[in-house]
């Protein structure tokens, strides 16, 4: 029946794929999708197999990041081909899934109830023909919802740990910390803390400074014993990237911000 095909298909897909990575922030807006490509990228960079599930059923930008605005799904014979995307520049492309190749249009909103969207994430991770992974990066909708616990259910058992996006601000903190319990409470381990948006860089004086300044956050993660495994400064540069398609971390791979990226792969 429908539910045992489903969980054969999960499965089968899950025996592939190596480390799964939440990438997760609970508040919209603090560069979530950016931190999750970038990821991926710096990760398929050192030579991994490496794979992308956008999530986020609101806002599903990964097609942005990854140069396939207006790509639409295809069916193949092991399922919904995932595009590979910078096979040009990385060792092996990054394969990409998103809801956004589903639909007719960029602006069309997706109106769902819990139901869709638990079954959406059934078919992210087993109809899409993602192949054998090393790693796969899911880039989880903002808050502790349906998206977030049907994952952890789904890939209970499997290695699966999370990476928290935050900026240096009391807002996003708090957020964040609401995303650590749900973690702390499911047992699912946290690989670390991507601090983006942490400090800018006058394009005058070149003299740097906080956009928010006094946020207690490296006395937070220390009580949590959180590592910190990436400071990524606020960049317009980055933000025209991500904006164009060419990452920072595939196009740029010596900056400041690219190695920042290097570094967090390197923790995952
Ligand atoms: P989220 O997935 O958390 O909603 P996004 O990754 O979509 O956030 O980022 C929100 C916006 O901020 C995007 O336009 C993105 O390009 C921009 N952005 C993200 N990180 C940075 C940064 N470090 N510097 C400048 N702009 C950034």
């Amino acid at each position: 029946d429908k539910a045992l095909h489903e969980k054969s298909l999960l499965e089968k897909r899950l025996a592939d794929i190596g480390q799964v990575v939440l990438v997760m922030a609970n508040k919209g807006g603090v560069g979530k999708s950016t931190v999750t490509a970038n990821l991926a990228i710096a990760m398929a960079r050192k030579g991994f197999r490496v794979g992308v599930a956008d999530a986020d059923i609101h806002g599903p930008n990964q097609s942005r990041l990854f140069n396939l605005v207006g790509h639409k799904v295809k069916l193949a014979a092991n399922g919904l081909e995932t595009p590979g995307c910078f096979g040009d520049t990385l060792p092996e492309p990054v394969k990409v899934a998103s809801l956004a190749f589903l639909m007719q249009s960029d602006d069309t909103p997706i109106v769902w109830r819990d139901a869709y969207k638990h079954d959406f994430i059934h078919h992210l991770i087993g109809s899409f023909d993602w192949g054998p992974l090393d790693f796969l990066f899911v880039d989880m909708p903002p808050g502790t919802g349906n998206e977030l616990i049907t994952l952890a259910d789904l890939l209970e058992g499997h290695p699966t740990a999370g990476v928290l996006t935050t900026t240096p601000q009391d807002i996003a903190l708090m957020d964040s910390l609401k995303a650590f319990r749900f973690c702390e409470e499911r047992q699912l381990p946290l690989i670390g803390v991507v601090e983006n948006m942490a400090g800018v860089t006058c394009p005058n004086c070149a003299t740097e400074f906080h956009l928010f300044p006094n946020t207690p956050l490296e006395k937070v993660l220390q009580e949590l014993d959180l590592p910190s495994i990436a400071k990524i400064p606020f960049s317009p540069a980055l933000a025209v990237a991500s904006d164009s398609g060419q990452p920072v971390a595939l196009e740029t791979p010596d900056s400041r911000e690219a190695r920042a990226f290097a570094g967090a792969a390197e923790a995952c």
